[in-house]
């Protein structure tokens, strides 16, 4: 069910994860950020859309992680931007024909795996490097393209909506989760990220994270806050503090602790490498 977060934005929640994708109005159709996961869940949101004589115009993903790249036939043919460092990503990884086999199998556990379609998988359209603004004809999307959490990562800022869309940021249920696979200095990253959010929190009055809950204008630093917190225990090799971890996690999220212990070890792991000569 499609949900009224701001003045012409709306929210359809997965049931997986907590998952968030966001609908903008336009002047001729929608624009359609991280369309979902489950096979139902799109095809519901596309009766929505249908029902109300929208049409999907554009798509985009806010980065190249496989429950960001998903797409369902009823949803159409509209290009489904992103990044250009995010397309690129998606491309190199779908070319290793495993690719999909492998995600099936990651998602056997959670029980969902028979209704994620993969068909339509990361078939999106690069937008030229530096990009400002979502090519569309509805309020003006800003990008807000950073390095953290995935390459090519960008959150959304549609000014005259004050909606914040974050991606995998700035979630109350995700700690951070860093990109720690091609980058020299995950952690400075993720910090420079979070400033970047901080330059627009000011006129934010709805903050929508890729998983977790909606936040009003008090939730914006909040999270900021918390996710820079977080970032410097890390970094402080110290253990965080933190309501999405440990025994005060919200139920079902107990898991985020075993991500929060997988990437301090792998960050201890790298600062012992970088102390080694040679
Ligand atoms: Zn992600």
């Amino acid at each position: 069910m499609l949900r009224p977060v701001a003045d012409g934005v709306l929210v359809h929640e997965s049931g997986f994860l907590q998952s968030n994708a966001i609908v903008v109005q336009g002047r001729a159709g929608v624009l359609l950020v991280d369309p979902g996961v489950q096979d139902h869940e799109m095809a519901c949101l596309a009766n929505d859309l249908s029902r109300s004589g929208q049409t999907v115009v554009a798509g985009f993903s806010t980065h190249p992680h496989w429950d960001h790249l998903l797409w369902h036939p009823q949803l159409g043919a509209a290009p489904r931007y992103g990044t250009a460092r995010c397309a690129a990503t998606a491309r190199d990884e779908l070319s290793d024909p495993g690719a999909k086999a492998r995600i099936t199998a990651h998602l056997l556990p959670t029980g969902i795996a028979e209704r994620v379609p993969l068909d339509l998988l990361g078939e999106i359209t690069a937008l030229p490097a530096e990009t400002a603004q979502i090519p569309w004809g509805g309020p003006q999307v800003r990008i807000i393209e950073h390095h953290a959490h995935a390459p090519g990562h960008a959150a959304l800022f549609i000014e005259e909506r004050g909606v914040l869309v974050a991606g995998d940021m700035l979630s109350d249920v995700l700690i951070p989760m860093l990109d720690l696979s091609d980058t020299a200095d995950p952690i400075e990253d993720y910090l420079a990220a979070l400033r970047l959010l901080d330059g627009v929190a000011g006129d934010v009055d709805v903050l929508v994270p890729g998983h977790g809950s909606v936040g009003g204008a008090d939730q914006v630093h909040a999270r900021i806050d918390q996710d820079r917190a977080y970032v410097h225990a890390l970094r402080d090799t110290q253990v965080p503090r933190d309501p999405r971890i440990g025994p005060s996690a919200k139920p079902g999220w107990e898991w985020v602790s075993d991500v929060h212990d997988g990437q301090a070890q792998r960050l201890a792991g790298r600062s012992e490498r970088d102390g080694t000569p040679g």
